[in-house]
């Protein structure tokens, strides 16, 4: 007797305590709710697939891969601060970049300043992104450059290593921001097309293994683009600020967490659901999104007036049809749009008038982020 132990009892006892032990393949949700955004700006929709992003793919494959999910315009900071308030430009009020002098009214809560006490970081590869516009309000760390724009290695490594300082006992948000897809593109490919998949495929590599450390420590994961891009399918490529396009504004979105039951989700969602999906609810489908180009710039929007960030298209899009509002054409439908195209209209008309913008575009930055000036010089 006296100390032996029984073989039986002790095998008996190890046997339990590994099937109470989590395994390294399915975390468990940490103590305190630890959130990450990760932004891949000007990510097309139709660049989400298992042969141009593996771990955007697989990720949404272990998890929800919302696959209508529409921007609700192709420009940075406002897209971005969509997902940051859960609300439309037209609603937070920056209806152009941060350069323009466009900065987030200090009424409107950001998804950081509504979590007070959280340990929060922000990590991010462009100027669009930075803090001008009202991006960094309620991060205790935000790192971007100051100009124009830097490697995604800077920012998946910082955030890399701000998830290692993270204590899982304290509630936690990381937004980590990748440039590498949007112009000018880098690659070995012949033309734009094949050198923008290289940077998407980029973008995805560096965003590999922080995506595994994230799933690691029982994160939930949100991974959005903020618009996408023109290629082909104008003749204005690579200026996705000047299109309502659907290879502009559809764009993907997989949320992942633990327990989560990997599935498809076709319903009509918008970037400013990316709030409530990171706090893990459910937002219902939307019966349509409504969307504005950037920019008018009459050789790529022929008719549209007046150029500049004032003159935009505007857009009600359905599961099955879109109504598009160009200033000065009246409304086009195509398909089978979900409301008669006189109530879109009424809806497209009663949407504010865009702001006369603070500051005149400064066109060498703005070359220096691979945006193309206006034709017509640099205005406002
Ligand atoms: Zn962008």
């Amino acid at each position: 007797m006296g100390g032996a132990h029984h073989p039986v009892f002790a095998r008996g006892l190890a046997l339990v305590s590994a099937l109470a032990l989590p395994s390294c393949r399915a975390p468990v949700a940490p103590p305190a709710p630890l959130w990450a955004l990760l932004t891949v700006d000007t990510w097309r929709f139709d660049h989400w697939t298992a042969a141009r992003s593996p771990n955007f793919w697989a990720l949404g494959q272990q998890g929800e891969a919302y696959t209508n999910v529409w921007s609700p315009i192709g420009l940075t900071t406002p897209a971005h601060l969509t997902m940051m308030t859960g609300l439309q430009p037209w609603e937070h009020g920056v209806e152009a970049n941060n350069h323009h002098g466009f900065s987030l009214p200090a009424a409107v809560p950001t998804l950081a300043e509504q979590r007070p006490g959280w340990d929060s970081a922000a990590f991010v590869s462009a100027w669009p992104a930075g803090p001008e516009g009202g991006l960094a309000r309620g991060f205790d760390r935000f790192e971007g450059p100051e100009q124009g724009e830097r490697d995604g290695r800077f920012a998946v490594d910082a955030g890399r290593a701000w998830l290692e300082a993270h204590r899982p006992d304290q509630p936690g948000l990381l937004w980590v921001h990748l440039y590498e897809p949007h112009g000018p593109y880098v690659g070995d490919g012949p033309d734009d097309p094949s050198r923008y998949a290289e940077e998407v495929a980029r973008a995805d590599t560096l965003l590999g293994p922080l995506i595994d450390a994230l799933v690691a420590r029982g994160a939930t994961i949100v991974v959005a683009a903020d618009h996408g891009e023109i290629l082909l399918e104008e003749t204005c490529g690579r200026q996705h600020e000047r299109s309502v396009g659907d290879h502009v504004l559809h764009v993907p979105l997989l949320r992942h967490r633990p327990g989560i039951s990997p599935r498809v989700d076709g319903g009509l969602r918008s970037l400013a659901d990316v709030p409530a999906l990171l706090a893990g609810e459910d937002p219902p489908a939307r019966p349509y999104i409504i969307a504005e180009s950037g920019m008018c710039e009459p050789s790529c929007a022929p008719g549209c007036a007046p150029p500049g960030i004032q003159g935009r298209d505007r857009v009600l899009i359905g599961p099955s049809g879109r109504v598009g509002l160009r200033p000065g054409r009246g409304a086009r439908v195509e398909g089978r749009p979900p409301v008669e195209a006189a109530e879109a209209e009424r809806l497209l008309r009663a949407l504010p008038p865009v702001p006369i913008p603070a500051e005149p575009e400064d066109a060498a930055g703005l070359e220096a982020l691979g945006y193309r000036p206006r034709e017509g010089g640099a205005g406002r």
